[in-house]
């Protein structure tokens, strides 16, 4: 077994658990009961821990998880130039007026 993540967010860890899965690495996550134990051992070591099961998948998790942090920001917001409205990422186009995210001027 291999750790692979430690993050301060169990919702952060549960999501790459989720999309490890989703590439069928078998993995599990530690210290999910942030409520149990703490005082009596150092907090770091009550953070949130994911781990790969088998050793061979680890590079396989780190390539899935960096394609994640590396992944092109399609979904943040944008706002329009023309009309002020915030859009989807997704969105090419302005829903509100149908304009393009082309900086004015
Ligand atoms: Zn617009």
């Amino acid at each position: 077994m291999k750790r692979l993540v430690t993050h301060e967010s169990l919702a952060y860890v549960g999501h790459l658990k989720n999309l490890l899965e989703q590439s069928a690495i078998t993995c599990f996550i530690r210290n999910d009961q942030l409520s149990g134990g703490l005082g009596e051992i150092p907090f770091l070591d009550c953070l949130p821990e994911l781990w790969v099961t088998r050793d061979e998948d680890l590079a396989r998790a780190e390539a899935v998880l960096g394609a994640v942090k590396n992944a092109p920001a399609e979904c943040e917001e944008w706002r329009c130039t023309l009309c002020g409205e915030s859009n989807e990422g997704q969105f090419a186009l302005c829903w509100q007026c149908g304009g393009a995210d082309i900086p004015v001027g």
